[in-house]
């Protein structure tokens, strides 16, 4: 579709153009029910059996463990900020724990787990223990978060009995990320911990761009789809079955996991469109994984390798670019995101402008960065295409 531009989006972003496509059509006639999919039920049987496909092809791609549930709720990661602490907490009372204030574990990297850690604040139900804060002062005086702490400055740090540890693989703002290394066992950032911590972790932005490593190490996995699955208005929570067990009657039923483990997601109306068009991204990619030689369980190490791919082009532009004093790195060595590349443009305001219009005029949008941070984003979600990205390499070489 020749009005299309390319767009690295931070989210919603970017979704495949055949799907956008397939969609039009299910607006129409869903699964050729003669019904659009904003207008079927979402009790009919034909949505019930799409759901439980989106479900099964989640797992697979996830490999996921069967001690594990998939969720499909709403409320995104914003309502997941509350979500977990309520359902964690009504986990600690239920296997005895008898602290009035349960400590609460926070890593924070970045603005999205320090929003969830002022979250767990607010609601006061907890005590509240950063465990670490990697907010530093830049070059130009203002606040940072530019890296990823060094496991040894917290691995001694967690607290006795937490109700949960949370972190956030991937800042979406901040550009920096987890880089845990899938082979290497002693690579996982919380290899202290003993099994069955109640760790938490915020997937957001990083969901189904790569296999997620030692799933088996978490109480609780969740994703908003709108980076690179699916439209906004659909979250996806993994919770092993022990953490997804718990009624309490302080849990809004509408943040309870319990509720929707027993109404196998459907305890209310669900973001049918949403879970529609994510389900049709997960057929895509079931396909195009195994279309590159490998079994459908393996495709997302398709889709890790081309993350890696795109992200290091963008980075080695980055590079050249910081030599000639043209483009400065936000993000030290070693912790930079693979999904969201974050970086300025030397000469301030007017310069960043000057990229920024001259990126439009030629076809690509949303790189502008987040309105707390400045600079420029590049977002590397599954469907933009190693293409865009060498059109946006070739802009950037132009610009220097
Ligand atoms: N966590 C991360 C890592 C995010 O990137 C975002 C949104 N960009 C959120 C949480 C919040 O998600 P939502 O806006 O869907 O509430």
């Amino acid at each position: 579709m020749s009005d299309r531009v390319i767009n690295f989006g931070a989210g919603p972003s970017a979704l495949p153009e055949e799907v956008l496509t397939e969609a039009c059509k299910g607006l129409l006639n869903f699964q050729n029910t003669g019904i659009g999919i904003a207008e079927i039920s979402h009790r009919s049987a034909d949505f019930d059996r799409y759901i439980r496909e989106v479900e099964e092809n989640m797992r697979i791609l996830l490999r996921l463990p069967q001690d594990y549930k998939v969720l499909f709720a709403q409320g995104g990661g914003t309502a997941q900020f509350s979500a977990v602490v309520l359902n964690m907490l009504a986990r600690y009372r239920s296997r005895g724990g008898t602290a009035e204030k349960p400590a609460m574990d926070y890593i924070v990297t970045g603005s999205w787990s320090e929003k969830a850690m002022k979250e767990a604040k607010r609601l006061g139900l907890g005590d509240v223990n950063v465990i670490v804060n990697t907010q530093t002062i830049a070059d130009d005086g203002k606040k940072t978060f530019n890296h990823i702490p060094d496991r040894d400055s917290y691995k001694n740090k967690f607290s006795q009995d937490p109700a949960l540890i949370y972190y956030c693989v991937n800042e979406t703002v901040d550009g920096v990320e987890f880089n845990d290394d899938l082979e290497s066992p002693t690579s996982f950032p919380f290899d202290s911990l003993p099994d069955g911590a109640p760790l938490v972790a915020d997937y957001s932005s990083s969901f189904m761009s790569r296999p997620i490593p030692f799933i088996d190490k978490h109480a609780i996995i969740y994703a908003g789809a709108q980076k690179n699955i699916g439209p906004a208005g659909l979250t996806i929570i993994i919770v092993r079955d022990e953490w997804a067990n718990v009624s309490d009657n302080s849990i809004p039923l509408c943040l309870s996991y319990k509720a929707l483990v027993d109404s196998r997601s459907l305890y209310n109306t669900p973001p049918v469109l949403s879970i529609y068009i994510t389900g049709l991204v997960l057929r895509r990619m079931l396909e195009i994984g195994a279309e590159n030689g490998r079994p459908r369980k393996k495709a997302l190490e398709y889709y890790g390798e081309r993350t890696v791919k795109k992200a290091s082009k963008v980075n080695a532009a980055l590079k050249e670019g910081e030599a000639r004093g043209i483009f400065k790195g936000k993000v030290l060595e070693g912790s930079g995101s693979k999904m969201n590349v974050v970086f300025d443009i030397v000469g301030g305001e007017d310069k960043l402008k000057e990229f920024v219009s001259g990126a439009e005029q030629r076809g690509m949008k949303g790189l502008k960065g987040h309105r707390s941070v400045g600079g420029v984003r590049v977002s590397l979600y599954n469907a933009v295409t190693e293409d865009q990205v060498d059109k946006l390499i070739q802009y950037m070489n132009q610009f220097m």
